[in-house]
């Protein structure tokens, strides 16, 4: 029976996962490097059950218990030491990864299951640095998780039918909509959004349209709610080139190359939302669009 759960990472992912876990009646203890990530993602998800409560999603009431449900932790071996489930949401890099899982596998206790947000690392690799491989599996939120329905669930090679079928029910009791996928690199979501998000860079960088009209194509042509260079800076810039990366090794396909301007963005701190410009510049309090002067 899961109870505790372990986020590691309190960044973009790990506070709305978090999030969830605590407002569906979970214990959390929410693990980062330092209390300064830690402070922001509190004061990230009380801002989001704040809208939430101005929605009527949840009561004023549900406000308080869901922060009382959540601690936080700057220790992987501390965190860790009651899970029933942790939920790895930490940087996008492989290295950090298997030194996490390194880490978690050696303080958790056993039984405990570990999970992880990745967006395309290999599930199997992952698992094979732990002693528990049948224990790992790959539970893939959507950003913003406290919205977005899809889990997309991902079995490694040693992944036991038990371990899926406990995240499946998991994710169901978070009111979620679990999809079960195998372990290839990009697994199912980002292997056919991120070729499409680079196509839609490489159509900037080769003059074809400028950023508005890339995403006006999209949105009103496709019906897509956002478009696809809107999309990017949301996910966060270096996020996307991070898995170009691993679908471009993962599968040895110079298709998959990341566009050479992304390349250029992430290298001069233009990450999108999360640095205040990528393809539009963002700022606080204003939800307007605004197309970044780099490309007017
Ligand atoms: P982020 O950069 O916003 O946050 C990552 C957090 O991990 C940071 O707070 C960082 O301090 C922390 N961290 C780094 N090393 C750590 C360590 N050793 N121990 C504990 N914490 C550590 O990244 P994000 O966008 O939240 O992405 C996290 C994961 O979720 C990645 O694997 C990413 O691929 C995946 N993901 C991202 C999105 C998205 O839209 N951003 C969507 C789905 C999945």
């Amino acid at each position: 029976m899961i109870k505790n759960i372990t986020v590691i990472g309190a960044g973009t992912m790990g506070n709305g996962i978090a999030h969830v876990f605590a407002q569906f009646g979970f214990s959390v203890t929410l693990v980062d490097i330092a209390k300064e990530p830690l402070e922001k993602a509190l004061a990230t998800i009380a801002k989001n059950i704040d809208r939430q409560v101005a929605k009527g999603i949840v009561s004023a009431d549900d406000k308080q218990q869901t922060l009382d449900r959540i601690t936080t932790n700057t220790s992987i071996e501390e965190g860790v030491k009651k899970a029933d489930l942790v939920v790895e949401a930490a940087t996008e890099n492989t290295e950090l990864k298997l030194k996490i899982f390194k880490q978690a596998d050696a303080a958790a206790p056993a039984g405990c299951l570990l999970a992880t947000n990745t967006s395309s690392i290999s599930v199997t690799r992952i698992a094979a640095v732990t002693k528990r491989p049948e224990l790992v599996i790959g539970m893939h939120f959507m950003n913003p998780v406290p919205v977005m329905k899809l889990v997309e669930i991902i079995n490694g090679y040693s992944t036991s039918e038990e371990t899926t079928q406990t995240i499946i029910s998991l994710s169901k009791q978070l009111d979620k909509i679990p999809c079960v996928v195998n372990d290839y690199p990009g697994f199912t979501a980002n292997r056919i959004l991120m070729p499409m998000i680079n196509e839609a860079i490489y159509s900037l960088y080769e003059g074809v349209a400028g950023v508005a009209e890339i995403d006006t194509v999209m949105k009103l042509g496709m019906a897509h709610p956002m478009g696809p260079l809107q999309l990017a800076d949301f996910i966060g810039l270096d996020v996307c080139l991070n898995i170009l990366r691993v679908l471009q090794e993962g599968f040895g396909n110079p298709k998959y190359a990341p566009c050479p301007l992304l390349v250029n963005m992430v290298t001069a701190g233009k990450r999108g939302v999360k640095s205040g410009e990528g393809f539009y510049t963002y700022t606080a309090g204003s939800k307007e669009l605004v197309v970044s002067s780099q490309f007017l």
